[in-house]
Formats: C-alpha cells, structure tokens, sequence
C-alpha cells in the first residue's frame, strides 16, 4: 500500500488533517491504534470549533453558558457567558464522528498500532504496526497525529513534548443527589483539589465527569482525585475511571522537511485551562493545508508552524503567565477568584475562550481590572 501521507492517530487532529487532505485529492491513509478508542478527556468545546467544523447537534450532548468559579475558601463566583456557550461532548462518539467524515472525504482508514517509521529508499517511509496487523504501509510524507506519547515523534526525532500535566477523570451517572450539577460547568480553584491546576465537574447527558490535574511526577493525581470527589460530596460509585498525559507546551519544533506533528503530539494544549480539542483540530487543518501547499508547489512544511505560532502564541504566552502568576498558592488562587467577579474579565474571558482571538479592551478598561487585580492580590481575597 503506497499514499502520499499517512496521518499517524485517529483522535481530532489527526482525523480533521486526514479528511482536508483528502479533499484536496491527496492520497492518504489514517492509521488508528483503536477504532473504538475512548479518549480520556472532559470534552468541553468552544462554540467557535462548533461553528468552524459544523460539529452536527446530536453530538453536543449539553451547551452551557454558566459557570461556577470556586476559591479555596469556598467563594463561589457565577459567571455567564451572554454571546455563547461551551459544548459538552463524549469524546468516544465525537472522535468516531471525525474519522467517518475523513472516510466520506476519501481516506483510507484502518486500525494498528504503528511501531516503527523507516526511510523507504525512494524518498518517503514505510510503516510498520504492531504483529504486522496491516501490511507494510509507504508514504511520502508523515503527519504525526498520535497523542501526547507520540510514537511518531520519537521515531523521526522531534525534540521532547516538555511540559506535561497528568489528569484523571471518573464518570458518574446522575442520582438525585448529583443531578442538581446537570446544568452548570463548576471550576475548584483549590490546593487540595490540584496544588498547581484545577478541578472541573463537567454535566454529560446522562453522567457527571469529574476530574483533575497536577503536574506529572509531583503529586498524587488518585489522592487529589479522592479528595476531590469527597470535597464535592458525592458518595456514589464511579462507573469509569480514566487517565492521560497533557502536553502543555509546544515542542521547540514541530515541523520537518517531511513530517509533522499536530495536536498534543505536538504539545498545543493551553497552559492555565488545558483546553487541546480546539488547538488538536485547528492545528490538524493547517498542517493539512501546508502539506496540501508542500505537495503541490514544494512549499516548505514549516510555513504550517509559522503560521500556527503567529495565530496562537501570544494565547499560549497570556495563559502561562496567568498559570504562573496565580496557581501556586491558595492565597493567590483565592485572589484569582475574587478577580473573576468583575463583569469586564468575564466578558474578555469569554470572548477570547469562544473564538480564540485576543479581545482587546478599551484602555479605562484595562485600568480597572489592573487595579483590581493589585487589590486583590494584596488582600489575598
Ligand atoms: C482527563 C483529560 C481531560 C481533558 N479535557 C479536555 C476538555 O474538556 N477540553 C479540551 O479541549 N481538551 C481537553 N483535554 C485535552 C484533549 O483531550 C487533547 O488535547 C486532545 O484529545 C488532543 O487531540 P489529538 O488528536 O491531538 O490527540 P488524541 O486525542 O490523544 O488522539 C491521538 C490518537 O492517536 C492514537 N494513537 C496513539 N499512538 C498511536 C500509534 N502508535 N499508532 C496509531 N495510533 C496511535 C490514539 O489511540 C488516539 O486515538 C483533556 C485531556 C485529558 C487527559
């Protein structure tokens, strides 16, 4: 089997890759270690990627425009958002969704783990998957698509994936007690809950995930896990339990002369909110569209990071400084709240998270959440 890409990983950014390559009438072939995957992962999604990907209804399962903030102290902040929603779907259905639209577009798509990337001779790669599932597969060039471990990138020498957050989630089907989190996203801004990220109740259609996050190796994320659970109240029994790596740091290079890298394999998760989805299909399409660009006009696969770094990182640079500056202390977690209440930060928050432009704000503006923002982290409240 011979194409002209072959997209390592069917999870958004490699399925949202595979289906533009292959409208553009690019021979390519989507390899997924298991078609039946289910990715660990809170689901939330911005209305912008609703719009930009016409994500059909039946998938968003909820669409929230409340939001619950919570301090250390227990200070609840309820916030909306009047222009929008997040939108809650299952990653397990979602995912599937994505690779069937790459199908329909004209990709071939398979399962096998792939284990080993080699020059072919001819100027491209073969493929090799686990137990030779698949038959050796040539490709011209390489999209590597395949998660916060990716195999991809070690086998074509990436640089690592640096920063990485552990997070861990359980699903819990509604019973009367829990039912009253059906309608609203709460947010734990707490120590005991996440010493340095945060905590999140997300309402499904028929369960409750919950879940939290800590930096790899530093903590206990099953202790913060429990203690989490015990904190909100809840005494029922999970009916899943699930774990996986952030990456939330862009590798010092995710583009070579034939390959390149997308979503979490290439570590595009926010610092702060640990929001990938959009990042994972935003940076699937325009990989895609470079590579589309590379194969037609020997373009260089570089213009595709380029240009990804020129939309998103001054979003990646505000949130790692806002991760920084708040979330290593309840003291200045609990200023970071008391923030949160003021009409203008919810509005720019809100604005920003929709579509993922910088909002800018009127100078009188941004005076007073400056001012606010010396006053609360001098009173710690
Ligand atoms: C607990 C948790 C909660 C999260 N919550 C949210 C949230 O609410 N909102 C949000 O925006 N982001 C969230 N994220 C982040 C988000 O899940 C990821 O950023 C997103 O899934 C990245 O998509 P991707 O396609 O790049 O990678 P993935 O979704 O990880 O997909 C990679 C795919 O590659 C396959 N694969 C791996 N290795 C191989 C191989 N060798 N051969 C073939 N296939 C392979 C895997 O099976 C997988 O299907 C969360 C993450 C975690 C861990």
């Amino acid at each position: 089997m011979r194409y002209d890409v072959a997209v390592i990983g069917g999870g958004p950014s490699g399925a949202v890759a595979a289906a533009e390559l292959s409208k553009a009438g690019v021979s390519t072939i989507l390899i997924e270690r298991n078609l039946d995957n289910v990715k660990p992962c809170g689901g939330a999604i911005p209305l912008g990627l609703i719009e930009e990907f016409t994500i059909p209804s039946y998938l968003v399962e909820k669409k929230l425009s409340r939001m619950k903030a919570r301090s250390p102290k227990g200070r609840i902040i309820d916030m909306r958002m009047p222009n929008g929603y997040v939108g809650m779907v299952r990653r397990e259905k979602f995912d599937q969704y994505l690779r069937s639209e790459a199908e329909k577009a004209g990709a071939a798509v398979i399962e096998g783990l792939v284990t080993s990337i080699q020059p072919s001779g001819r100027g491209g790669y073969v493929l090799t998957t686990l137990n030779n599932k698949v038959p050796p597969i040539e490709a011209d060039r390489i999209i590597g698509a395949d998660g916060a471990n990716s195999k991809t990138a070690d086998e074509l020498h990436f640089p690592p994936n640096e920063l990485k957050v552990i997070a861990m989630q359980q699903r819990f089907k509604y019973t009367p007690a829990i039912q009253k989190f059906s309608d609203i996203v709460e947010i734990w801004f707490d120590g005991e809950v996440s010493p340095d990220f945060y905590g999140w109740i997300f309402p499904k259609a028929d369960h409750l995930a919950i879940g939290t996050g800590t930096e790899d190796h530093r903590h206990n994320i099953k202790a913060l896990q429990k203690r989490f659970v015990e904190k909100i109240g809840i005494t029922d029994t999970p009916y899943l339990d699930e774990a996986a790596k952030i990456p939330m740091k862009p590798r010092k290079s995710f583009t070579a002369e034939k390959s390149i890298l997308v979503g979490d394999a290439a570590g595009l998760v926010t610092p702060a909110n640990g929001e990938g989805i959009f990042f994972a299909m935003r940076s699937g399409k325009l990989g895609a569209q470079a590579m589309i660009e590379h194969l037609k006009k020997n373009t260089p696969l570089r213009n595709y990071e380029t240009e990804f770094r020129k939309l998103y990182a001054p979003i990646f640079f505000g949130l790692e400084v806002l991760q920084a500056m708040y979330y290593r202390n309840d003291r200045l977690r609990e200023s970071f709240v008391a923030i949160c209440a003021d009409d203008d930060v919810q509005r720019i928050t809100f604005d920003s998270y929709l579509y993922k432009k910088m909002v800018p704000a009127p100078w009188s503006t941004q005076m007073k959440i400056f001012s606010k923002n010396i006053y609360h982290l001098i009173k710690g409240r």
